[in-house]
């Protein structure tokens, strides 16, 4: 028997978002997550993926995790605080605070998790925070969470987080301050203006929080959106994800001492949540090994994401302001640019459609994440299907 009023909920709301398109089927894909991928039996060159340097199916990596299981077993047997704090997962965190020059990091299971756990470690009801209006969902729910007086700035535009930091700072209301942003914005490519935000962040005495969940292993040769900029005794909290760039799962912060010290005994999801396993905290430590000894695989990233940019680009699409390799094509109607996502499916390019509420109104675009994977013939053969359905559908 289940409840009645859930079974209404349930069927109301499912029933409202398919009558308006807006129930999301997700795809199975019945491949490794690498360039080229299987959906439905059908073979796509995959440029939908968060896999920035193609490591999520890296042999050396495959390998490294399959002798951790022979050696430290599936899983990590309890919270790290009880007795699930494994050697490898020391290794990993002393890996991150050199991958981010920093005095110490501290992991989790996820990006997500990061945000759930090292906002509200440290601001509550009596702080305000600074949050940039197109931040990540997981840092909303982290400010959330906090119980802080969140308070949206204006994309990227430093009079508005200027403004309101000063007023913020005047009114007294405040213990503590926080500005908060992503590294690099998921959705157009653009790159946060960390040094106006640090440069405010000091005249303000804010506290300093960068989630590059997409920049680190992108942006600074891999090294990440603060070190591009060369801020990292300037942040006071790094975030990065270990599932991105990195190929595996979890996520991270960086900082200071005494910062990742409070968060070992403040922060819940550390507490109360077992850690990443063994295969993929030596596969993660390895990945980061592998980022720091060669710029290989981020130069071959940025190669395809400017191949893949000129292509596009050429054939008179509307590719946006990126900085990086994320290549949005803009399309503009939402029902077009799903159309337009549907048949680049169905003539052999994978790459999904974004439109409102994701981004604004009239602003549709198929998002393209070339990888350090794709080689030059896969970019080709994508660029000439964006060329056929661009011409048919008379958006070129
Ligand atoms: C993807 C992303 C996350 C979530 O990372 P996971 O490790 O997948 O949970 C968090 N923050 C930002 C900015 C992201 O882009």
């Amino acid at each position: 028997m289940s409840s009645n009023a859930l079974d209404q909920f349930l069927n109301e709301n499912l029933e409202d978002l398919r009558s308006k398109g807006l129930y999301n089927e997700i795809d199975v894909v019945e491949s490794a997550n690498g360039p080229v991928i299987k959906i439905g039996g059908k073979e796509l060159i995959n440029l939908s993926s968060n896999n920035y340097l193609g490591l999520a199916t890296d042999e050396l990596l495959k390998e490294v995790a399959i002798n951790a299981i022979n050696e430290w077993g599936v899983g990590a047997g309890a919270v790290r605080t009880i007795n699930g704090t494994l050697d490898i997962h020391t290794q990993l965190e002393k890996t991150l605070a050199k991958f981010k020059g920093t005095e110490a990091a501290i992991a989790y299971q996820s990006g997500f998790n990061c945000n759930m756990a090292a906002i509200s470690a440290v601001m509550d009801k009596n702080d305000a925070i600074l949050s940039d209006e197109l931040n990540h969902a997981s840092i909303i729910d982290g400010c959330r969470l906090s119980k802080a007086k969140i308070i949206r700035v204006n994309h990227s535009d430093m009079d508005d987080l200027r403004k309101k930091a000063k007023e913020a700072k005047e009114s007294g209301l405040y213990n503590k301050i926080m500005v908060i942003t992503d590294g690099v914005f998921s959705m157009d490519g653009d790159i946060a203006n960390l040094p106006g935000i640090i440069e405010i962040a000091e005249e303000f005495d804010l506290i300093t929080y960068v989630d590059d969940a997409h920049g680190s292993g992108v942006t600074g040769k891999g090294a990440g959106t603060v070190k591009h900029f060369g801020l990292a005794d300037k942040v006071d909290f790094q975030i990065g994800t270990l599932s991105k760039a990195i190929g595996v799962v979890g996520g991270y912060v960086a900082g200071k001492k005494n910062l990742i010290d409070w968060l070992k005994v403040r922060s819940r999801p550390f507490l109360f949540s077992t850690a990443v396993t063994p295969a993929d905290a030596v596969a993660a430590t390895k990945a980061i090994e592998i980022l720091m000894s060669s710029t290989e695989l981020n130069d071959r990233l940025w190669e395809n994401g400017n191949y893949l940019k000129n292509g596009l680009k050429q054939l008179g699409f509307n590719i946006g302001e990126s900085e990086t390799p994320i290549t949005p094509c803009i399309i503009g109607e939402e029902k077009t640019t799903q159309l337009f996502s549907k048949r680049l499916y169905e003539e052999g390019v994978y790459a999904k459609s974004i439109v409102f509420p994701t981004v604004p109104q009239g602003t549709g675009r198929v998002r393209n994440m070339p990888t350090a994977a794709h080689t030059k013939e896969m970019l080709d053969q994508a660029i000439s299907i964006y060329e056929k359905v661009g011409k048919e559908m008379g958006l070129i």
